[in-house]
């Protein structure tokens, strides 16, 4: 794998540094609500003014269709210069409901859909997990009934992030009465301002509402609205996790190198803490995850299942980062900073996307060909 950038690429790279030390915002994102909607929301418009959101996406579509090394280039510029995480609320509609439609939806939905994620006028959210279907979602039991030329929904999803603030709901339900498993299954477009649907926020540990449940209670949706074939949603959820577990966390991963930058500065304003050596193993971890980054997105022909070694790696690491930024900070971790916030949020990593228990067996038995449990 040749990781040298072309000259071209590297006057790409020029081109993207300056738009961004022109625009970044100072301010930090708010965590949550209407404000943090807000702020990502103009972020978001501000990107797409100057030519940088969806770069990835196809040009029909609004984007650039820039290739890997420059999807790459922009991530690298984007978080050293501090932009806003990308994990904010417009994160599904960018990198996995607008790539979903694209690959899936029909014209219409197109048309109606996708100018309004990239110019920053929708949040969307991701209706998948469900009371007892996380890691096994194919045991979903959320239905949809049709009803003239509509679905009626009823059931219930849960830790649906951004479901307080979104306008539109990637939402997968059982349509085919009787079926089971991943037969029988619609990925539907949901307005969230559809009547007959609650929207009961959940608190996490750092003290923020970021996900929740949302209630179905005979919920109308066109027809209309169903993405791909009715009874056909598994293909299209395969579709959408695999935006998900790929292009999607480029920017989040990198992102972890960063913050172990930061961490450095951070030890070294701290008189006394001797984590010179664990430091630097961060350092050499964050590489190496960075390494691992660009092979997935790079080898040909592409695998599957690299994506889980990625996606457990990054979560682990992240996880080892912020421990250690608890133990520069010592007592002064106690009190509120972005640290702390950050450290308490780290935990959910291991879950959010697939537990590490679930991307340890998807190693195991489909990259090391270990037998089934
Ligand atoms: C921050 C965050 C944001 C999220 N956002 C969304 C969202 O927007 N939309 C959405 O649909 N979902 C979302 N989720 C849900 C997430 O996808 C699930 O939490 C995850 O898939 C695990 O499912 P579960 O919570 O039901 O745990 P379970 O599947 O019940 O697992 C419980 C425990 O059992 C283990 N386990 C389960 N099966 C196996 C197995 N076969 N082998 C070994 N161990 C196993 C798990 O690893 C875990 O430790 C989010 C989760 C988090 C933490």
């Amino acid at each position: 794998m040749d990781l040298t950038f072309s000259p071209a690429d590297e006057a790409f790279r020029l081109t993207a540094r300056k738009w961004l030390a022109d625009n970044v915002p100072a301010d930090r994102a708010p965590y949550e609500g209407q404000a943090s909607r807000d702020f990502a929301l103009a972020w978001l418009a501000r990107c797409n003014e100057g030519g940088w959101a969806g770069i990835a996406w196809p040009e029909a579509y609004g984007g650039r269709g820039l290739p890997p090394e420059r999807l790459v280039i922009w991530y690298e510029e984007y978080v050293r210069s501090r932009a806003p995480s990308v994990l904010d609320c417009t994160f599904v509609a960018l990198n996995h409901a607008g790539p979903t439609l694209i690959a899936c939806g029909n014209e219409e939905q197109k048309a109606f859909h996708l100018p309004r994620i990239l110019s920053g006028n929708s949040v969307w959210c991701q209706g998948f997990s469900e009371p007892g279907s996380g890691s096994d979602l194919a045991s979903l039991s959320t239905t949809a009934v049709i009803d003239g030329d509509e679905l009626v929904v009823n059931g219930q999803k849960i830790w649906t992030s951004y479901a307080d603030i979104a306008d539109y709901q990637e939402l997968l339900v059982r349509t085919e009465k009787g079926s089971k498993r991943h037969q029988g299954l619609s990925w539907v477009i949901c307005d969230m301002k559809a009547p007959g649907i609650t929207v009961r926020p959940i608190r996490n540990m750092a003290g923020v509402s970021h996900f929740a449940e949302v209630f179905y209670d005979d919920v109308r949706i066109p027809l209309t609205n169903v993405v791909g074939a009715l009874n056909d949603g598994w293909r299209v959820a395969m579709t959408t996790l695999g935006f998900e577990r790929k292009t999607a966390a480029i920017g989040l991963q990198l992102e972890l190198s960063v913050r172990v930058e930061d961490l450095i500065l951070l030890a070294q304003a701290q008189p006394g803490s001797a984590m010179a050596e664990r430091l630097a193993e961060l350092r050499a971890e964050t590489a190496a995850l960075r390494a691992m980054t660009y092979r997935t997105l790079f080898r040909q022909p592409a695998t599957t299942f690299d994506g889980s070694l990625v996606r457990l790696r990054f979560a682990e690491l992240s996880q080892a980062i912020h421990q250690i930024a608890m133990d520069i900070l010592g007592p002064d971790g106690l009190v509120d900073s972005h640290w702390t916030h950050d450290y308490l949020e780290a935990y959910s990593e291991t879950i959010a996307g697939g537990t590490a228990e679930i991307q340890r067996n998807i190693i195991a038995e489909r990259i090391l060909g270990l037998p089934r449990e």
